[in-house]
């Protein structure tokens, strides 16, 4: 089967990792550089409890934490790239008495947090400020360097046997008799058995096909800032929340983030959003107002109009699509890329996850 994706980042790679495996052709067209999208901003938590999900989602979510350590594994040993993945653990901090009351109730129902007091927790992240109103930790929390993984599915793409061409956009799917045919790009047309769109933010924004064939995917962007470990300083044990952030350990530099702004295709950087994110980052880690900012970022999160996934096959045959991971297209990479390559092979989306069916919105 020959199998062209559109777009080049977690989802895309993901795919064409997975489709190559299973002996399809596989190329990605990528209007710019490969994995310089969403998963070059992330900050690359594998979080479901970190971030409360419920229903669908959370399933979903569980399912792909559970396959990340061996898609890890396999990962790395197929790209000799090094991703960083490591299951830490996640600490939840409340900063007063009502979010205190609000772990303690998700605790009793979920069997993944652990309730701490306000020196169980510094005991157990010892940069932690002890002026809290106490804490939960979630153990099987993990995290992986975005940046590193994105490059690694690439050369895993590469290695068993597919194609990445960058600088070059699709601008139009052609469509003849209900089918999708190619690819139109300003260069050439790319013809193929199955067309999937991965392409992000962007995802709703290619031109050729009948109106609503993909649901609008909104742009949301976030800004997020990283200090550096100063080199004789110990930095954090594992992922914490706060209120309005979260910090994330990556190597020789913490993360702190991000911002959640409905504001188009914009990635400009904030001078409000950086002293928002550096007030609340010291608040809860007051080791960090001596340590340098090294860098500040933002990207783009793909949000569908129910906030869900967006997977399958979509009204046109031969096309399918994969968007709508909205703030965890990471933790979702390894669950996406397999249902998404069993769908593009059977022609069908596992009825299992009917609720992310694009079908939804027709
Ligand atoms: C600040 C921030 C923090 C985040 N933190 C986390 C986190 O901790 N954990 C987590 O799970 N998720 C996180 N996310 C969300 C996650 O990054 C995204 O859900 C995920 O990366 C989306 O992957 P994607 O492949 O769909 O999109 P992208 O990575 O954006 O890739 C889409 C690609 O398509 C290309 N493209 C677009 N249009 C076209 C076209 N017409 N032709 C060819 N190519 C095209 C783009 O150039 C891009 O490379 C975060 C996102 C942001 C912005």
């Amino acid at each position: 089967m020959n199998v062209v994706i559109i777009g080049a980042g977690a989802a895309g790679l993901g795919i064409g990792w997975q489709l190559a495996r299973q002996g399809a052709t596989v190329t990605v067209l990528e209007r710019a550089q490969y994995a310089h999208g969403a998963i070059w901003a992330a900050a690359g938590m594998i979080a479901p409890v970190g971030e409360g999900m419920e229903g669908p989602l959370a399933q979903f979510g569980q399912q792909s934490s559970r396959l990340w350590p061996d898609f890890a594994a396999t990962l790395e040993a197929q790209s000799g790239v090094s991703i960083g993945y490591a299951r830490k653990g996640a600490l939840l901090v409340a900063a007063d008495g009502d979010e205190a009351a609000h772990l303690a109730r998700r605790a009793e129902q979920e069997e993944d947090l652990q309730l701490l007091n306000a020196s169980q927790a510094v005991e157990r992240e010892p940069l932690l400020t002890p002026l809290i109103a106490g804490a939960a930790f979630a153990q099987d929390e993990a995290q992986v360097d975005t940046r590193a993984l994105g490059h690694a599915l690439a050369r895993a793409l590469i290695a068993a046997g597919g194609t990445i061409i960058q600088n070059e956009a699709v601008v139009r799917i052609e469509v003849s008799s209900g089918r999708a045919v190619a690819a139109r790009t300003p260069f050439r047309l790319h013809e193929a058995d199955a067309f999937v769109i991965a392409a992000g933010a962007w995802s709703s924004g290619i031109d050729g096909l009948p109106p609503g064939t993909v649901p609008q995917i909104k742009p949301i962007k976030g800004e997020i800032i990283a200090y550096a470990v100063p080199s004789d300083a110990a930095t954090l044990r594992e992922v914490v929340w706060g209120k309005g952030v979260y910090l994330v350990p990556r190597g020789r530099r913490v993360l702190a983030g991000a911002s959640v702004a409905d504001v188009g295709f914009d990635t400009s950087l904030t001078k409000t959003v950086r002293a928002f994110l550096e007030e609340r980052a010291t608040a809860l880690i007051p080791a960090l107002a001596q340590w340098r900012v090294d860098e500040h970022w933002a990207g783009l999160r793909p949000a569908s109009p129910d906030g869900l996934p967006v997977l399958g096959r979509s009204q046109v045959d031969g096309l399918f699509v994969a968007s709508g991971q909205y703030r965890n297209g990471i933790l979702f990479t390894p669950v996406l890329a397999d249902v998404m390559a069993r769908t593009v092979m059977t022609g069908a989306l596992p009825p299992e996850h009917a609720a992310f069916d694009i079908r939804r919105f027709a």
